[in-house]
């Protein structure tokens, strides 16, 4: 539903003149009476023209409301729920007295990355869920907004100019390679680099983000933001190379036995694409939903005047899951104007892994769903390009091992889709080349590093984390994965 962003503003100033002008205290009442602040937003027939980002985030005067609602509790449940333990009551005590400096500090010693986490963790399903508010009032959206609000502090600080360099101890003289540079590998980088260990990180690809820079929508989130948080790492004194692929241009045994690292980290993610393995799958416009994305966000297709890699232009696009990536995958077609977009799930929608308010946002902007059916084959035209997706219908059966029901296929049910675009979102294993070119390393069935308690691997120097151990996972958990890995770094040099 599209909000009114000056009624936004003005209700949330109503609000706050209520509270600042009570004679006595907020009971614990009288804080889950106020109503949770809406976030403003782009209107759907706006946002489908461009790239800019949906969600415009909180004024003050929101934060101050929203921060009122927390009953600051003594166990504060919603710190279990964080996977680097944020001191959530904290930060949120600090906004709700505009000491809005304080309130990102208090985050900083828990997170490096605020504004990212703030805009793409899945809060719904971590700290929020656990909040007492939304337990109380049996609503998990009823809860405290603390993404929002982690959010809004974290844009204060870059939008006031107060972002200050992290301090460098003195140089000891030793030295540590991260490989990759997605979120796992710049917490590595900024724990060991404060330290005062020589820090190089090496990226495959021409620009350092890992996903956030190549998968994750710029309407989700800027690249900017991701882009500031590199130049911090530069400003500390971290060397970044990219184009430098380990395993190719050098391997990761030979950074450490012959180019005088001392350790290294091994953040290389999950990005090799799962396919469906259907007849058709290698025809032109048959996407990897990780090429399309990375096209569109790392290669700018959206700029088409000036893009190098553009996708094709699609009359009909079909996004084959129905996980976030296949939502990020229909919205971008969408903005690459797609005249219909479709989406095929085999399941229902309660069954979609998909945040709630990715599926919102993507039926808002046109996305339409087509639940209980799934491709079985791709056929196309004298040029090898597609122009037909076969379908075919499911009902839902007994619970499988994930616990859902399982989709049975219905026997006769075929029918054609006319495509011209079809994007495979159905998931991402590993990333196989220090696995294959570092025979030392273990590594599980799936193909993930297995390391320790530590975020040791079974190679002497060599420590992993992110999505290379715990598979395809989240921003959050991968910086909290970096960050038990830089500890153990660290004390190895100490
Ligand atoms: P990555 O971010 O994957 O970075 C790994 C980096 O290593 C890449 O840049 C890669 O190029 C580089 N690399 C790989 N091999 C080599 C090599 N041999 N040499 C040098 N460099 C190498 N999570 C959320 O929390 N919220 C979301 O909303 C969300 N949305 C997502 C949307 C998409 C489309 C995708 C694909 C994922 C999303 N995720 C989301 C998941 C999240 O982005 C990942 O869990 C997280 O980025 C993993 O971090 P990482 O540091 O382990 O690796
Ligand atoms: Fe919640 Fe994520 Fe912030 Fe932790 S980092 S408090 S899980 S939004
Ligand atoms: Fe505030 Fe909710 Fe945490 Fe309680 S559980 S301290 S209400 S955010």
């Amino acid at each position: 539903m599209d909000l009114d962003y000056a009624q936004i503003s003005a209700d949330a100033k109503t609000a706050l003149d209520a509270i600042l002008n009570r004679t006595d205290p907020l009971k614990p009442k009288d804080r889950m009476a106020i109503p949770a602040q809406p976030m403003p937003a782009q209107p759907a027939s706006e946002r489908v023209k461009n790239m800019e980002e949906v969600a415009l985030g909180y004024t003050p005067e929101q934060a101050q409301v929203e921060a009122e609602r927390c009953l600051q509790c003594k166990n504060a449940p919603c710190i279990k729920g964080c996977p680097v333990a944020i001191d959530i009551p904290g930060f949120v005590k600090a906004i709700a007295e505009t000491e809005f400096g304080k309130a990102v500090d208090t985050i900083k010693q828990s997170s490096l990355l605020p504004a990212i986490c703030g805009r793409v963790c899945p809060q719904e399903v971590q700290c929020q869920v656990e909040c007492t508010v939304g337990k109380v009032l049996k609503d998990v959206e009823a809860s405290v907004s603390i993404g929002r609000l982690e959010r809004f502090v974290a844009d204060y600080e870059r939008e006031h100019g107060a972002i200050e360099t992290p301090a460098v101890k003195p140089e000891t003289g030793k030295k540590v390679a991260v490989i990759g540079s997605g979120p796992a590998s710049i917490t590595v980088a900024a724990d060991v680099r404060r330290e005062g260990h020589a820090v190089t990180m090496f990226e495959a690809f021409h620009k350092p983000g890992g996903v956030m820079m190549y998968g994750i929508p710029e309407f989700r989130l800027p690249k900017a933001i991701v882009q500031q948080e590199i130049s911090t790492l530069r400003d500390m004194g971290i060397d970044i190379r990219t184009n430098f692929v380990v395993g190719r241009t050098r391997r990761l045994t030979d950074l450490l036995e012959e180019d005088g690292f001392d350790a290294a980290f091994v953040g290389t993610g999950a990005g090799l694409p799962k396919f469906m393995n259907i007849p058709g799958e290698n025809l032109v416009g048959v996407y990897s939903a990780n090429e399309y994305l990375t096209r569109v966000n790392l290669m700018r297709a959206f700029d088409s005047e000036n893009a190098d890699t553009p996708v094709l232009p699609s009359k009909c696009t079909v996004v084959l899951g129905g996980g976030n990536v296949a939502m990020d995958a229909a919205r971008c077609a969408v903005r690459m104007g797609a005249e219909e977009v479709h989406l095929v799930y085999r399941r229902t929608e309660k069954e979609m892994p998909a945040r709630n308010e990715e599926i919102e946002h993507a039926k808002e902007e046109g996305v339409q769903f087509h639940l209980l059916e799934n491709a079985i084959a791709a056929t196309g035209d004298e040029y090898g390009r597609v122009d037909t997706l076969t379908c075919l219908r499911y009902e839902l059966g007994e619970p499988d091992a994930s616990g859902r029901r399982r989709p049975v296929p219905i026997e006769g049910s075929e029918f054609n889709m006319a495509v011209d675009c079809v994007i495979v979102a159905i998931g991402n294993d590993s990333n196989p080349l220090i696995k294959q070119t570092t025979p030392e390393i273990e590594t599980n069935r799936w193909g993930n590093i297995v390391v320790d308690d530590n975020g040791k691997t079974t190679l002497d120097c060599v420590y992993a984390g992110g999505d290379i151990v715990l598979g395809a996972a989240t921003v959050i958990l991968a910086m909290g994965e970096g960050r038990r890995a830089a500890a153990s770094i660290n004390a190895q040099l100490a």
